[in-house]
């Protein structure tokens, strides 16, 4: 869609669609039982962050709100949840005293519901280390018009929440009383770098084409040119990633994509400005593609997102605690 800029959702090339689940899942358990097993290792089964909302494993899209067949107007809950909700700036609050404290984590909710009424100011070029690149993109939505802008913050609440519960300091690269627009990626990765983040995750939805399904985490591939320097973090960010990948499939029963990574969830990439300068491990999840019905009657359930923000959150507490 041409209101899709390159930094975050670009045009990819087409895979073949449609493997077959089976590859992909088992693509995806080995990983998904490494991170269960060492968060089992190291006391996080059975936490608080576990027991916040349980979701019974492989019912996850059957007990979600049915998709409209054609149009795509499972709209659910979608003016529900904590989104646009101002929570004080500062966006980083104090950590508490359970497993994670003294732990930062850095959520970067994508895009800004104002960048559609910005477009001078979002496509100013800015400097991502092996080029230049727009400051920010408006970012998707559903055909309902539920924006990404949206859903990105709502999920981060999710969060946000669930992490402090944990004990962590959280902050957020743009909350409800953040400017009209932005921040402009680089921005986003300086918040992270400069929080010295233990882990940054970076909350997104896609715009691809109708039956394009599922979930994939990006990973930051090795860069290193100008600014950008992500040698060191390619690794941490690596199993970062899979953690975050395995316990989202887990939490949610969205299946890994159909149009990208081969069945695996996971994609590497080296032209985001969001992880070219980030000097902390971070990846970036697309939650489910928007433009998809199916998914869309799925993005816009509140009980999904939290189910969505818990399995992203598991993925955040095994990496941290194994680290
Ligand atoms: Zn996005």
């Amino acid at each position: 869609m041409s209101y899709v800029g390159p930094d975050f959702d670009p045009p990819q090339p087409r895979r073949p669609r449609r493997r077959p689940l089976t590859v992909a899942l088992a693509a995806l358990v080995p990983g998904a039982l490494l991170g269960w097993v060492v968060y089992e290792a190291v006391g996080g089964g059975g936490g608080a962050d576990r027991t916040a909302s349980p979701a019974p494993r492989g019912s996850a899209v059957s007990s979600a709100p049915a998709a409209s067949p054609s149009g795509g107007n499972g709209r659910g809950d979608s003016g529900g949840g904590d989104d646009g909700k101002a929570s004080g700036s500062p966006f980083a609050r104090p950590g508490g005293s359970g497993p994670l404290g003294g732990k930062i984590v850095v959520i970067d909710p994508g895009h800004n519901p104002g960048n559609f009424r910005h477009t001078a100011e979002i496509n100013r070029p800015v400097d991502i280390g092996t080029n230049r690149k727009e400051c920010d993109t408006t970012g998707t939505s559903t055909n309902d018009g539920y924006t990404e802008a949206r859903f990105t913050i709502d999920v981060a609440h999710r969060l946000r929440d669930l992490l402090e519960r944990q004990g962590a300091t959280v902050k957020l690269t743009r909350d409800g009383d953040s400017p009209a627009w932005g921040p402009c990626v680089d921005e986003r990765a300086r918040i992270g770098n400069t929080a010295r983040a233990d882990a940054a995750i970076s909350i997104h939805a896609d715009g691809s084409s109708p039956g394009d399904r599922g979930f994939h985490v990006i990973l930051p591939g090795s860069v290193h040119a100008g600014a950008a320097d992500t040698r060191a973090i390619v690794g941490p960010s690596h199993d970062l990633g899979v953690r975050i990948a395995g316990d989202f499939l887990r939490e949610t029963g969205e299946p890994p994509s159909n149009y990208l990574g081969d069945g695996t969830g996971l994609v590497t990439r080296t032209d985001l400005g969001g992880l070219n300068l980030s000097t902390v491990p971070k990846v970036f999840i697309e939650c489910g593609n928007m433009r998809d019905s199916k998914d869309a009657a799925l993005l816009t359930s509140g009980a999904w997102r939290q189910r969505a923000a818990q399995g992203i959150s598991e993925g955040i507490v095994s990496f941290l605690r194994a680290s």
